[in-house]
């Protein structure tokens, strides 16, 4: 049998009711006694890291789940990693980008009901993560309602739907039905280079701007005076920014000749960005705005902080 570990951090899956809404409290231990189809189709162990909502997840968090799989990745054959459905997209990401080399199946997965809960999602959820961990799989990947996304792909769509969790610009590793997986690919993210191996440097000096009808470019020497090293606009359609009246380009420019970093990302979730079309993008780039590509904002947000750490370092 293989020998998997469950790595629990928090999330609705472990809440119980207190005086102020739903509290994560519950083991991962106790999340797979509420699953008995598990029963002998693995050797689990458990670790719980972390008891959040997943709102409260930030980068230093990312570092502990890398830590966690770092050290134990030698030990086991998989990892089922428990988390919050809000920043699961994040976290899922982040460890894509900080994981190298993985061999073996990193899970995430999640669910929008408690797993006490009448009608609860996570035990589907639990079991199916469980089921894709001891598969094939290679990397990093996401579990949730009917679908296996890779660890980049993923985005929160929905707020209480079961099947809240969608693969962006990729088709999904599989579709599940009734427990039953259905392959498209065995290949999650992290999978690049020989040895496996985690980075867990990170520039934390890295914003989202989204851009709305009219909004000033100010907002922009806001983070220049800050000592922000890298920008995400998500801007409209096709990416770019408005060139007109209200002229983000002079602004844009004073921000990328003091080496800060600029990259346009979609408010579309699908088709992603391409500056060659307009000259709201045109311009933006011929002063050296990045484009985001058909990435997630999720997965945009983790490569800057990723790539801006090791310009850093370099810079020492
Ligand atoms: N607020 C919860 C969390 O992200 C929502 C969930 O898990 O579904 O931790």
């Amino acid at each position: 049998m293989k020998k998997i570990l469950m790595l629990g951090t928090g999330g609705t899956i472990a809440c119980v009711a207190s005086e102020n809404g739903l509290v994560p409290a519950l083991d991962g231990k106790t999340l797979v006694k509420m699953v008995p189809a598990l029963d002998g189709l693995c050797h689990i162990e458990y670790k719980q890291i972390l008891n959040l909502d997943s709102s409260n997840i930030s980068p230093k968090h990312w570092q502990i789940i890398a830590n966690a799989l770092a050290e134990n990745y030698t030990a086991y054959d998989a990892f089922v990693i428990t988390h919050g459905t809000d920043t699961m997209a994040y976290s899922a990401a982040a460890l894509s980008w900080m994981v190298q080399g993985c061999k073996k199946p990193i899970v995430f997965t999640g669910a929008q009901l408690p797993i006490t809960a009448e009608g609860t999602d996570a035990k589907d959820n639990v079991y199916n993560a469980f089921k894709v961990a001891t598969s094939e799989v290679q990397g990093i990947c996401l579990v949730f309602g009917k679908f296996v996304i890779n660890g980049l792909r993923a985005k929160k769509m929905c707020s209480e739907s079961f099947d809240g969790f969608y693969s962006i610009n990729c088709e999904p590793m599989a579709t599940i039905s009734e427990h039953t997986l259905n392959w498209n690919s065995y290949e999650g993210a992290g999978v690049g280079g020989e040895a496996f191996s985690v980075n867990t440097n990170l520039e934390e000096k890295v914003t989202v701007i989204k851009l709305t009808p009219g909004l000033s470019p100010d907002i922009l020497d806001y983070y220049l005076d800050r000592g922000y090293k890298g920008v995400i606009l998500e801007s409209f359609g096709a990416g770019g920014v408005p060139n007109d009246e209200n002229n983000w380009l002079p602004n844009l420019e004073r921000l990328i000749q003091k080496g800060v970093r600029v990259v346009c990302a979609t408010q579309c979730i699908y088709d992603g960005v391409n500056l060659s079309v307009y000259p709201i993008g045109t311009l933006a780039k011929k002063l050296g705005a990045e484009s985001a590509g058909n990435l997630t904002i999720e997965a945009t947000l983790v490569k800057l902080m990723i790539e801006l750490a090791k310009q850093r370092n370099t810079c020492l």
